[in-house]
């Protein structure tokens, strides 16, 4: 099936009398004939449900959604991005282990990292996603276990060189790690170009609508953790499954059934029936919708390209743009509704132009139907120092514009107003 097709029908396939539409299961539990069939649950000997933190219907078949659109061999839908990228990152980290991650990411994922994997005992080294491969192999470390970035980086919107990035972790026997939030796999699949594992924010444009928060883990099945050599967690008697081994049992499935049996139940933070749900209905426009967003993005940011108070403007599909071949090679459909542009006058003008938007609203969200603005560094980003600002390529007076689907003309009419305000 094409992705169009897919975001329809992958996943749930209803029987004879079903209901054509997902049905919702709100239910946290399920019941069986006999203890034994329960021990074969717990023992990962067959599957099935049995708790809705470890899985339930109605998230079970958005998984496999997402799974067939990435084309990847399984995923985890989580409670949150935040909750994807940590759970991603620990079903492969522990105390004493060393990542690599791109500088220009996420404010909460360069947090999560910076703070809190720091406190956990994992050190995170990053760097310029640009830099030269030899540069960039002078980061890895014998304890590093995995690379990590965004397909497109949030807000500054630089194209992450995908293939190139997995070979260097592949050379160093690691697997990468990419955000697909931004593209979705309608625009760019990772898998494609050797990414290893996909992670999502499903809170943007996969839902699109700003109404559920969610995040999902997608697994290629693709990285040899036996081959590797050192990862004994995949590879060894796990004791908290009676002596089973992922890769063992599991074969290419090995990180997402690790990813959900261990982090997932020890952590907990599973997407609910309702959410999953609500997540099914944005995938089913999405191909619609991300091809709108591409095409209103590239009005706006030419306008704003052209427009004499614009300083400088971060769309990397627009003509003569950095990143323009990375575009080519890896986004050719567009790029998505988000730019940032920083205007003549820096903070203070930008503050004055954001107060003045009518139709364009300022929110603390991004990727969404409705076009919002932020200004990063006195919001999503404002823990961090300014070299560490400087090092996510935000500007003080960076302006962070996601281009939603109204028509075109409104909203260019409206930032024109405020402009000339
Ligand atoms: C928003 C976002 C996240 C975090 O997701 P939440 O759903 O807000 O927890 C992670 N990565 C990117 C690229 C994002 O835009």
């Amino acid at each position: 099936m094409h992705r169009e097709t897919q975001c329809l029908h992958a996943g749930y396939t209803p029987k004879n009398g079903e209901p054509r539409v997902l049905p919702i299961v709100q239910s946290t539990t399920f019941t069986y004939e006999s203890t034994d069939e329960v021990a074969r649950l717990f023992n990962l000997e067959t599957s099935g449900f049995f708790y809705t933190r470890l899985g339930n219907p109605t998230v079970d078949c958005v998984e496999k959604k997402i799974a067939a659109l990435e084309g990847g061999v399984g995923a985890m839908c989580t409670s949150s991005g935040q909750a994807a990228s940590t759970l991603a990152c620990l079903t492969i980290l522990k105390s004493g282990d060393h990542m690599v991650s791109a500088s220009s990411i996420y404010g909460g994922t360069f947090n999560l990292f910076a703070v809190t994997f720091k406190r956990l005992g994992i050190d995170v080294t990053f760097v310029d996603q640009n830099a030269t491969d030899e540069e960039l192999s002078k980061a890895f470390r014998p304890n590093t276990k995995l690379v990590y970035g965004e397909t497109l980086t949030n807000p500054s919107m630089d194209v992450l060189d995908i293939e190139r990035i997995a070979n260097l972790a592949h050379a160093h026997n690691v697997p990468l790690i990419v955000d697909n939030t931004f593209a979705t796999p309608i625009l760019c699949r990772p898998f494609d170009f050797g990414a290893d594992i996909v992670v999502h924010s499903t809170t943007k444009y996969m839902d699109g609508h700003a109404v559920q928060m969610g995040g999902v883990i997608c697994d290629s099945g693709n990285f040899d953790w036996k081959a590797a050599g050192h990862f004994p967690e995949f590879t060894e008697p796990d004791p908290s499954y009676h002596g089973l081994s992922y890769t063992g049992s599991f074969g290419k499935m090995a990180f997402i059934v690790k990813a959900r049996a261990q982090l997932m139940r020890d952590i907990g933070a599973c997407q609910t029936a309702q959410g999953a749900f609500y997540l099914n209905l944005g995938l089913e426009t999405l191909p619609l919708r991300m091809e709108r967003h591409a095409k209103n993005g590239m009005l706006v940011a030419t306008f704003l390209a052209s427009h004499p108070k614009v300083n400088a403007i971060q769309y990397p599909a627009l003509p003569g743009s950095r990143d323009l071949p990375l575009v080519t090679k890896y986004l050719p459909k567009g790029i998505c509704g988000v730019m940032s542009f920083e205007l003549q006058g820096g903070r203070e003008a930008g503050a004055r132009f954001i107060d003045h938007l009518s139709l364009v609203s300022l929110e603390v969200h991004v990727a969404d139907i409705r076009s919002c603005v932020l200004h990063p560094a006195s919001s999503t980003h404002r823990q961090l120092t300014d070299e560490q600002l400087a090092a996510c390529g935000i500007s003080p007076g960076l302006i962070r514009l996601s281009v939603g689907l109204e028509h075109p003309d409104d909203i260019i009419q409206d930032i024109s107003q405020a402009l000339d305000a």
